[in-house]
């Protein structure tokens, strides 16, 4: 069987993640992503390129914008193709796709062509739930009698998944993004027990070599909010809606209930809160560290917009778990913060990536009382609450992955998902333990033969 492989979107960078995977003339595309910060037709995988196949299949991994954001775009070029995902996956694909429906529309409002994003509208919205084929993690669909394909648990989200396809005897694992340790919530990934052909792997925190454990970083962040509240003041954590937060929720819980930092208020965002109660419609049916526990045990208030500048927690030591991740401007989190800054005894607590062009990485790396200006015409603000930077990322470590790749033992391993510097590290790695192995760092556009 032949096997062809190109990289739509998201090769050597964390993007509008999509791929096509070709077994002689059945086409296969693992997932739809949007850039996150790219702007424009750029922020879309190049479905132009590819517009003249017959496109069957997709296969979406997770309900990251990442990899699910594009899917009505994807839509516009194939309405006909068969869309697969996890349980969990699809319930959270209305929250997630209406969120960056909002987005879109007004970026493209102000600058763009506006037939780019002419499927997002509600019509599509409402059909994608119905047109979505769900899947139990390891049940087995096929595609056709030689072609079939599972969902293996990847430990990163609710729902979140790796696929392995079985294509005529050769078998593909395709990680998605992959995590393999125990979060708060969500337990580790799970892998294939045999040997695999063909491993398509992301590589996110393959740039930093000595990753930080999570119980390092909980008793990092402990000290960390008790200093704040000790000055009277409140802590805000910027965090994704999407699993970093309910992971943040749950670890702030424990923290509270084994009397390492004070029994004060948790404020959240309402969208976290939607997603919250997806977590536990799922809290029996999909594994969990916990099982049975749903997180509406743990007392919140939702946080409002009159909130921003007038909540409760002005008065009193609180803690603000609030989007976005990155304080991209006009976020809660981002006007948030910028009333934080200049209250010395306040607190932030970064707890993730924040790209270079986004204000997250501003405040991240400030130093103490340094003014900062988020745009030109900004007036800036003064950085004088306290900073703490803290990694609770859900994807695995560098070596975690090399153990993976071990254990699956390719002959081909094509690498994704990441930033030059983490794609090169993870590569130039399995190049010298493992002289006779294929290793890819894909170039987008380019057709690569795999058999
Ligand atoms: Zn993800
Ligand atoms: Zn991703």
């Amino acid at each position: 069987m032949k096997i062809n492989f190109k990289v739509l979107g998201g090769g050597t960078e964390i993007g509008a993640n999509s791929y096509l995977i070709s077994f002689n003339d059945v086409n296969v595309v693992l997932d739809a992503g949007l850039h996150p910060r790219a702007r424009g037709v750029s922020s879309f995988p190049d479905y132009d390129s590819i517009k003249n196949l017959n496109i069957e299949h997709l296969i979406i991994s997770h309900a990251h914008t990442d990899h699910l954001g594009a899917l009505p775009y994807f839509l516009k070029f194939f309405p006909s193709a068969k869309i697969y995902s996890t349980k969990p996956t699809l319930s959270f694909a209305e929250v997630m796709l209406s969120n960056t429906t909002k987005i879109l529309k007004q970026e493209f409002e102000l600058e763009f062509d506006k037939s780019t994003i002419s499927n997002y509208k509600e019509e599509t919205l409402d059909i994608i739930p119905m047109i979505m084929k769900r899947y139990d993690y390891n049940e087995k669909v096929f595609l056709n009698e030689k072609i079939s394909f599972e969902f293996f648990d990847a430990g990163h989200i609710l729902g979140s998944a790796s696929v392995l396809i079985n294509a005529g005897g050769k078998k593909i694992f395709y990680t998605g993004d992959i995590n393999l340790r125990n979060q708060s919530l969500i337990p580790k990934a799970d892998l294939p027990g045999h040997k695999i052909d063909i491993l398509i792997t992301e590589s996110t925190n393959c740039a930093t070599e000595d990753y930080p454990d999570y119980k390092n970083e909980m008793t990092r962040l402990a000290s960390f909010i008790n200093r704040v509240i000790n000055k009277g003041g409140s802590v805000l954590i910027p965090s994704f809606a999407l699993g970093k937060a309910q992971e943040l929720l749950m670890r702030v819980h424990t923290l509270m209930r084994k009397n390492e930092i004070p029994h004060v208020p948790v404020y959240y965002s309402p969208m976290s809160k939607a997603i919250n109660d997806i977590y536990d419609d799922y809290n029996y049916t999909v594994n969990r560290i916990k099982r049975g526990f749903k997180l509406s045990e743990i007392e919140i208030n939702i946080l409002k917009r009159m909130d921003y500048y007038k909540g409760d927690f002005y008065k009193h030591p609180s803690i603000i778990i609030a989007t976005s991740g990155m304080m991209m401007p006009r976020t809660a989190s981002y006007i948030l913060a910028r009333q934080f800054l200049p209250r010395a005894n306040f607190g932030i607590a970064v707890c993730g990536y924040c790209d270079p062009e986004t204000p997250g990485y501003l405040i991240k790396n400030s130093k103490p009382y340094e003014t900062l200006y988020f745009n030109m015409y900004d007036q800036g603000v003064e950085a004088k609450c306290e900073i703490g930077n803290f990694r609770f990322s859900s994807h695995s470590r560098k070596e975690e992955l090399e153990g993976m790749i071990e254990h699956l033992n390719p002959e081909t391993i094509i690498i994704v998902h990441g930033d030059e510097i983490a794609i090169n590290s993870l590569g130039s790695h399995t190049v010298k333990k493992y002289p006779d192995k294929r290793i890819i760092a894909p170039d987008k556009g380019k057709v690569y033969k795999l058999s």
